[in-house]
């Protein structure tokens, strides 16, 4: 069998949109650059991957959860350093308008989109923080910011969620959220975009303990994409160098994943040292030390930080499981055709399992009725398709990466068992529909 990968951005960006994946924002409007709308079946995957990330984060006892507003006090913002420092060089070229980021252009004096050289501004610091304003009056005092990362609302909440969930260092606050930032060049479909959602995890631990946990860390995300099936040759790590360190970092390190685009950051580990929860100790005025009842001593603690994109890993997961296959037709017979498969692992998928009648007789699509109905009560989120032959409809399940399609056919009135296909192997089984819920969840479970 043939198999080929992803060989660029724009076959995923086709097939998110012909399957109702992702949207262009306000698109009937000629649409809004670098904004998406996740459509039902993008919908169901971004939860999933937000599901994955949550459990893996906090079905432990040393990490809990918050949910903070995207709107904060602007007095965290110069605490945390984004007024002064939240930049990125801005360069425009003379002759097209073009804008770029100064630190992505390969020859600085030309300008890739026309070619002429020599017309290329000096480059000046362009602040990527999202300004509204608060209340009725449209003036300075009442400016305030989107959050450019959700990392804040944690350190300002860390003595709140220390106290309340009584919880000792070392110990971590997890975060799903809204982000927003004014990218000089948001590009290649979602992975570079003006709002999106971050997955952040703060980490406290005690000084002197930090090295050791950014490799704790380090050695549990990586493991992580690997338990939800990404392949291993596409991802690798990334040290920040010393010229690369951010101004809070002691030390970093990226996940990377190879995109169609090439390599590049999926997730970051950091070591932002006290840096954080000392600047807000200072602009705030109040006291953010941890009192280590045992040893009694007091300390600011260090944060190890991981922090991913929602929006990249699921774009990432895409990219990952993407596959096409030259195969034998399902409907019979010798023709060859390609099939194109999203290989998910069962936890992403979005649709667990298709249920098919053979034909549109009311006696078999009540079968049907009855397998969703029996599965939606064991939260197991199944599909209905009837139209077409089987065949093109296993296409369809494959296209969107269902694990199981179930189908009802004639024999299933009288023997009570119904056909489940798989998608990797196209095998089919013989199932009785008193067992098929169980047998569903156990195949999910042991993928
Ligand atoms: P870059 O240098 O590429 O602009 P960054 O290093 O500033 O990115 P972080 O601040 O570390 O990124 O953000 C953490 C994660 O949030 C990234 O790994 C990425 O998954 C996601 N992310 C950041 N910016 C964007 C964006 N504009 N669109 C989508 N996801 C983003």
């Amino acid at each position: 069998m043939k198999l080929k990968g992803l060989k660029d951005l724009q076959t995923l960006v086709s097939l998110c949109k012909r399957r109702g994946f992702i949207f262009q924002s306000s698109e009937i409007y000629g649409g809004i650059n670098a904004c998406y709308d996740y459509g039902p079946l993008g919908t169901e995957l971004k939860l999933n991957v937000k599901k994955i990330w949550w459990d893996a984060m906090t079905l432990r006892p040393d990490i809990v959860g918050l949910d903070a507003a995207i709107l904060m006090a602007p007095l965290v913002w110069k605490a945390s350093g984004h007024i002064d420092g939240f930049t990125d060089p801005l360069v425009d070229c003379g002759n097209c308008r073009s804008r770029f980021r100064a630190d992505q252009l390969k020859d600085p004096s030309k300008c890739p989109t026309c070619g002429v050289s020599g017309k290329m501004s000096e480059p000046r610091l362009f602040n990527l923080m999202f300004k509204t304003f608060m209340g009725a009056a449209e003036d300075t005092a009442s400016v305030v910011y989107l959050r450019p990362e959700t990392a804040q609302g944690i350190y300002v909440n860390f003595p709140n969620v220390q106290t309340t969930s009584r919880k000792k260092v070392p110990f971590g606050i997890a975060q799903i959220g809204k982000a927003f930032r004014n990218e000089i060049t948001p590009a290649n479909f979602t992975f570079r975009t003006r709002e999106f959602e971050q997955m952040e995890m703060q980490f406290f631990v005690k000084p002197g303990t930090d090295m050791d946990w950014f490799e704790y860390w380090k050695k549990e995300r990586i493991d992580f994409y690997a338990q939800y099936g990404f392949n291993k040759e596409n991802l690798r790590f990334h040290q920040h160098k010393d010229g690369e360190l951010a101004h809070y970092a002691k030390a970093a390190f990226d996940i990377q994943y190879n995109f169609p685009i090439g390599w590049q950051e999926l997730e970051g580990i950091h070591n932002r040292s006290d840096f954080d929860l000392t600047q807000h100790q200072k602009f705030s005025g109040k006291n953010l030390e941890y009192f280590d009842e045992a040893a009694k001593e007091k300390y600011v603690p260090y944060v190890i930080e991981t922090s991913s994109g929602c929006d990249r890993m699921l774009l990432a997961a895409m990219c990952d499981s993407y596959r096409e296959e030259e195969v034998r037709s399902e409907d019979g017979g010798d023709k060859i055709e390609t099939r194109v498969v999203l290989g998910f692992h069962p936890a992403l998928a979005p649709v667990k399992a298709a249920v098919m009648p053979l034909s549109k007789k009311p006696e078999l699509q009540e079968v049907c009725h009855q397998i969703l109905k029996t599965a939606a009560a064991k939260k197991i989120k199944m599909d209905y398709d009837e139209s077409g032959s089987i065949g093109k409809r296993y296409r369809r399940q494959d296209e969107i990466g269902t694990p199981l399609c179930v189908t009802v056919d004639f024999d299933s009135l009288t023997d009570q068992k119904v056909t489940v296909r798989h998608r990797d192997t196209m095998k089919q089984d013989r199932i009785g529909i008193d067992h098929l819920t169980k047998y569903t969840q156990d195949k999910l479970d042991n993928f």
